[in-house]
């Protein structure tokens, strides 16, 4: 027998997330799966959103409101800029509070240490110190002798960030970089690491090293597969469920039941596919790309591909028609141009609004 639901999710990006939490909060009975992570976890855990309006009666800042709820434990903040790992400035909207550097506080003159890990070879601390003086800001590697416990170094980014949730490995840390500082006797105002102090805890151990020396610092933004778009991806897909669409039974255009692999058979009012791009595997490319589930068609310009959707975000087929009067789609599959996260949010959040 079928499970009957309000609404089936598909996709655990920004805009799944966003859907499942903003039909949650209209008390509809949701299932959210999704097969794995997605363009989310490879961003760089920064928010871009170049068309935000501040109106607050407008969708934009309502779903901002929410996507901060669901993500209190990343402490994202506002700021225009934020630095990267390879040493550049970024243009943004929203970085998580890591990764916050205030550039109304700091002066060009302003020396800021960039920190690198002995084990940690993978990090550059001296090529992004390089790459930040030739973008005009004073910074200077500080190195630190820190290897993991058992082997000279970590294997990857991944695996020092995993190590460094856990506590021992932080107050191991922590001293070291203080000696560091000390030794150094620079006038440093500002220490910048790499976008790799953990999945879960990067603020709480920038917090504990500030209240130790007198200056800020932050992590950098994270480069692809960026440990702080993994750690946006699982603060938002908490409650996601591991699984797939593999058939569906259309009634006109009227889509009544869903196979899923691990769930079975699901009766729902609406669907919501949150599936994203080509990396995400929620376009499919062929001689003629398409989308993977329900084969929908896409347009294609260059190397940006979206599905064509009516103003209420349901998708439309090969004639220019709705697909299915109950099919909603969200985020970076109906993005026309660059996709960003922003978008995904707020159209995630306009999905589960409609469903
Ligand atoms: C390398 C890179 C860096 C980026 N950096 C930034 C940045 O710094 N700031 C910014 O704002 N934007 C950035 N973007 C853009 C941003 O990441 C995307 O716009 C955003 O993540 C899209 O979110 P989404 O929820 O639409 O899709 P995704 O995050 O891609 O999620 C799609 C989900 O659908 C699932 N899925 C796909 N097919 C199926 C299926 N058949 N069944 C079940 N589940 C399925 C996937 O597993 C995944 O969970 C970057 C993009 C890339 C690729």
């Amino acid at each position: 027998m079928s499970k009957e639901i309000d609404v089936l999710i598909i996709g655990s990006g920004v805009a799944g997330a966003m859907a499942y939490s903003r039909a949650q909060e209209r008390g509809a009975k949701a299932l959210w799966i999704s097969k794995s992570i997605g363009a989310t976890g490879l961003s760089s855990g920064a928010i871009n959103w170049p068309q935000f309006n501040a109106d607050p009666s407008d969708k934009r800042t309502l779903a901002w409101k929410l996507f901060l709820q669901q993500v209190h434990v990343l402490d994202f903040k506002s700021t225009e800029r934020a630095f990267t790992q390879i040493g550049s400035v970024k243009k943004c909207f929203a970085v998580q509070g890591s990764q916050f550097f205030d550039f109304d506080a700091h002066h060009k003159e302003d020396l800021i240490a960039v920190v690198g890990f002995s084990g940690l070879p993978q990090f550059d601390a001296q090529a992004t110190a390089h790459m930040l003086e030739y973008n005009g800001f004073r910074a200077q590697p500080l190195l630190i002798e820190f290897e993991p416990q058992n082997q000279e170094r970590w294997q990857s980014l991944a695996s020092f960030a995993q190590d460094f949730d856990q506590a021992s490995t932080q107050e191991a840390c922590l001293p070291r970089v203080v000696h560091a500082l000390q030794s150094k006797a620079m006038p440093f105002k500002h220490l910048l690491f790499p976008a790799a102090l953990g999945f879960h805890s990067a603020g709480a151990f920038l917090q504990k090293l500030e209240k130790q020396i007198s200056h800020s610092a932050s992590e950098l933004l994270g480069y692809s597969h960026s440990i702080p778009g993994i750690r946006l991806g699982r603060a938002l897909s908490e409650h996601c469920k591991q699984d797939r669409v593999i058939n569906y039974k259309q009634n006109g255009h009227h889509i009544d039941t869903t196979q899923l692999k691990n769930h079975g058979a699901v009766q729902t009012k609406s669907i919501i596919l949150a599936t994203g791009r080509f990396l995400a595997g929620g376009f499919h490319k062929k001689s003629q790309a398409f989308e993977t589930i329900f084969k929908l068609p896409i347009t294609q310009k260059v190397l940006e591909a979206w599905l064509e959707t009516d103003e209420q975000q349901r998708p439309l087929n090969q004639f220019g028609e709705v697909f299915a009067t109950n099919l909603f789609a969200a985020g970076a599959n109906i993005e026309k141009g660059a996709p960003s996260l922003g978008q995904a949010i707020l159209t995630g959040y306009q999905a589960g609004d409609l469903c």
